[in-house]
């Protein structure tokens, strides 16, 4: 069977690619097959069935839960001790993933994408080998192919998963009870998504981190206040420890943990393992395909996810950049569209990051760091959500907003959010950031008031040392 589009994997790389390339008229299909799945058919990949959608099902259902126990009051409204059930809340989640893979399926029919159940892989640049789920093996040949498999999570060796008291962030997706004591290695985006989700609902959690400082990837200024609120949140998280070891008991689990050169011994009935991912290749590269994976297991490709091969392209989680479900389907929409003979590009230097706490943390561009690695003069504007009336009013005013734009040009370099609706506002930064505006530009923008999202504008005029509404 020949295509001119053959995808592996049927994430959002994958299937976004493979959409967007039947619909600029190029015979598609996508060989999708998920072994932790025991490779029943499921489209859309981490992002819809493991990753970012149910685990933003949680973190919205057990916000409301958190809001209702404990910020209520102070708006005036009573409400007897309220309550949870945890089943109810997994049934939900579980149909928001059902209906999105569900929709992956029927965009698949409606653009005439060839969905093909099975794990591939590649022969060589024109041809790949399906082996379906009876172990039964198929070839079809493809002009060209695109490589989309996505990534796991990475064990590791001190603490080894065993499905029930230690798991990665899907068996955190799936607890029937809430633990008491929660431990989590890593307070990265999914330690602190999903500690945040558990401590809501009632655990004790315990986050051990092995660097020094919380997120590095922002500035101090800004980790300053988010480590403060998330103290205030109860989340305990230890910075610049390292877990030496693990004893597993009948129902819970011991962690040996160095902190400030000491060993402790801490006693958890859950530990969420969440150290990062890593590139998923298994079998997934005949020996004689002419691909050869990076030292850290990435497919090495250009800015334009072109392989050493031809015609095959790698997108997503497998390459180089940010694991981002958002930069994984641009990296399948240019893929698809330069098959096609047209010239898009990603512009990776404005590819957005948001943490789904509450509150959210979002950031876009250059941070101070960054600026000054490059030698770059800047100048910043902050604007708390304190002073700003519709946070206020919301009884959500925790954050701020921070706009880094050069000194000279005034062109806003860098967003960096930590608030209410922090993931909304940045892509209002982030929109003016792509047509390199600058922070006058952002100043002269009328805002609806009372917004949220004037915090922006102000921060923007406090570049300017113009801002209304706080001191300059
Ligand atoms: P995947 O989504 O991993 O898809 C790869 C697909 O390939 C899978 O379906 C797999 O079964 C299939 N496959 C693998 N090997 C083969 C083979 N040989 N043959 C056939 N099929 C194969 N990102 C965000 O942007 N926002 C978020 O809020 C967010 N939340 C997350 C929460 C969690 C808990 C996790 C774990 C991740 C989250 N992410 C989030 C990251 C996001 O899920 C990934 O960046 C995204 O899914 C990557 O897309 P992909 O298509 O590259 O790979
Ligand atoms: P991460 O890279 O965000 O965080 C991992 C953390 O673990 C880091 O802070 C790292 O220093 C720490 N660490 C590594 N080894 C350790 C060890 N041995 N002991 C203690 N700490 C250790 O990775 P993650 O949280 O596992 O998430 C994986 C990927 O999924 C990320 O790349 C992320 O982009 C993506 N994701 C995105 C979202 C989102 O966009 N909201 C949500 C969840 C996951």
């Amino acid at each position: 069977m020949e295509y001119d589009v053959i995808v592996i994997g049927g994430g959002p790389g994958g299937y976004v690619a493979a959409i967007k390339a039947s619909q600029l008229g190029l015979k598609t299909a996508c060989i999708e097959f998920d072994e932790d799945n025991q490779g029943k058919q499921r489209l859309g990949g981490t992002c819809l069935n493991v990753g970012c959608i149910p685990s933003k099902s949680l973190l919205d259902s057990s916000y409301k839960y958190h809001q209702i126990s404990e910020s209520f009051d102070e708006h005036g409204i009573k409400v007897s001790k309220p309550n949870y059930d945890l089943a109810k809340m997994m049934e939900r989640k579980n149909e928001i993933v059902k209906k999105l893979t569900g929709g992956v399926s029927h965009l698949f029919s409606h653009n005439k994408v060839e969905a093909i159940h099975g794990k591939g892989k590649l022969l060589n640049q024109n041809e790949v080998e399906v082996t379906d789920l009876k172990g039964k093996k198929k070839k079809y040949q493809g002009k060209n192919i695109v490589l989309a498999t996505g990534s796991r999570p990475i064990n590791i060796p001190s603490v080894p998963w065993n499905g029930t008291t230690v798991v990665g962030s899907a068996g955190a997706l799936e607890f029937t009870e809430t633990p008491k004591n929660l431990g989590i290695i890593g307070a990265g985006v999914i330690g602190l998504e999903l500690g945040s989700v558990w401590s809501r609902l009632g655990s004790e959690v315990s986050i051990f981190e092995a660097e020094k400082n919380l997120l590095p990837m922002l500035d101090t200024d800004m980790t300053r206040t988010i480590e403060r609120e998330f103290k205030n949140q109860n989340l305990n998280i230890h910075l610049g420890c390292f877990v030496k070891g693990s004893k597993k008991y009948r129902k819970g689990i011991n962690l040996e943990v160095e902190i400030d050169g000491k060993i402790e011994k801490k006693y958890f009935d859950k530990v969420i393992v969440a150290v990062g991912r890593r590139p998923f290749t298994d079998n997934l590269l005949d020996e004689g395909c002419g691909l050869t994976l990076d030292e850290k297991g990435f497919v090495p490709v250009d800015d334009y996810c072109q392989t050493n091969l031809d015609n095959v392209y790698a997108v997503g989680d497998l390459v180089r950049g940010p694991m981002l479900a958002h930069k994984a389907m641009e990296e399948g929409v240019m893929v698809a569209e330069r098959i096609a003979g047209k010239k898009m590009e990603v512009n990776y230097d404005l590819v957005p990051s948001v943490i789904y706490t509450h509150p959210e943390i979002a950031w876009v561009g250059k941070t101070e760091k960054q600026l000054r690695d490059e030698g770059i003069d800047f100048k910043k504007g902050n604007f708390p959500f304190a002073a700003s009336g519709r946070a206020l009013a919301a009884g959500d005013a925790v954050g701020s907003v921070k706009v880094l734009a050069d000194k000279e040009t005034d062109q806003v370099l860098g967003v960096q959010i930590f608030g209410n609706s922090a993931s909304e506002i940045l892509q209002q930064g982030l929109i003016g950031m792509e047509f390199s505006a600058s922070s006058e530009d952002f100043g002269l923008t009328m805002f609806s008031h009372p917004t949220v999202s004037e915090a922006l504008h102000e921060a923007a005029l406090a570049v300017n040392k113009q801002a209304i509404h706080i001191g300059n």
